[in-house]
């Protein structure tokens, strides 16, 4: 483990994942800065996801370092991870369906203690105004009443990006954001993303390419747990390995 300080958000070395023998994650070294967006991208199979399962701390790495504004996570358990203000979204939307849009953003909101501890919990006008902002920004401002299980699928990622968004995460990791979306919902995710990664990093898996063409600053290809090859959107569609073995097919 590597004691150095580094200017990133977040640093990423030579970090690997075992799985009976299996290197899910073999030696990978990643940096992401403060306002970066950076997209991972790669076959199935390749690792994004075990490495966003490492950086929140819901896999134990076997070698290697993460660190995150210098502190190092890979000994620290899931819930100190999101203390340290890293947000987590998975593939499919984790909400609270029976709830309204409100009270999802409600029990989110960090001093809230939990579902039923926080819906007792006596209203600030500080809360609701944070509330109101984040359902304009995922645009759900006018659906605060709700039942979350009444939105479109595409509304119930945004709805979950909002809650993370309440706790202010200054890294944010997304896994495969607009899988199932409309065009129009992609391009909405694509300018909420864009308009997100102001102020703190942002790490998105995903296969739509023009998707990712409309919000990467940066790219990286994974391939059997391995960097494949690293740069803007340009120098990575044009790479003939990443062709060969990605985009080809
Ligand atoms: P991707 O998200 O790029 O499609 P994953 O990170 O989900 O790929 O998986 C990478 C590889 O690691 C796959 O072969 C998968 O089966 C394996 N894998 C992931 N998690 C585990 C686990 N907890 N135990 C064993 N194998 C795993
Ligand atoms: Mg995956």
């Amino acid at each position: 483990m590597s004691l150095e300080n580094t200017d990133f958000a977040l640093a990423v070395e030579d970090l690997t994942v075992s799985f009976d023998g299996f290197k899910a994650v073999d030696g990978l070294n990643f940096y992401l800065e403060k306002d970066e967006l950076h997209v991972v991208i790669g076959p199935n199979g390749a690792g994004k996801t075990t490495v966003l399962d490492l950086i929140c701390g819901k896999t134990k790495s076997t070698e290697g370092s993460i660190k995150f504004k210098n502190k190092e996570l890979t000994k620290l358990a899931e819930h100190e991870i999101v203390h340290a203000g890293v947000g987590r979204k998975f593939q499919t939307p984790s909400i609270y369906e029976n709830l309204s849009v409100y009270e999802n953003l409600e029990v989110s909101y960090p001093q809230g203690r939990g579902v039923f501890g926080s819906l007792m919990f006596k209203r600030t006008d500080e809360v609701d105004k944070r509330i109101r902002e984040v359902a304009n920004e995922i645009f759900l401002g006018d659906s605060l009443d709700m039942e979350a299980a009444l939105l479109s699928h595409g509304q119930k990622q945004w709805l979950e990006i909002g809650m993370l968004l309440i706790q202010n995460p200054e890294l944010l990791m997304l896994d495969e954001p607009v899988a199932g979306m409309s065009v129009k919902e992609r391009e909405q995710t694509a300018d909420l993303l864009n308009r997100i990664c102001k102020g703190r990093s942002v790490l998105v898996i995903e296969h739509d390419m023009e998707f990712v063409a409309r919000i990467a600053h940066k790219v990286t290809v994974l391939h059997q747990g391995k960097i494949l090859a690293e740069g803007d959107m340009q120098t990575v569609q044009n790479d003939p390995k990443v062709i060969e073995v990605y985009l080809g097919h």
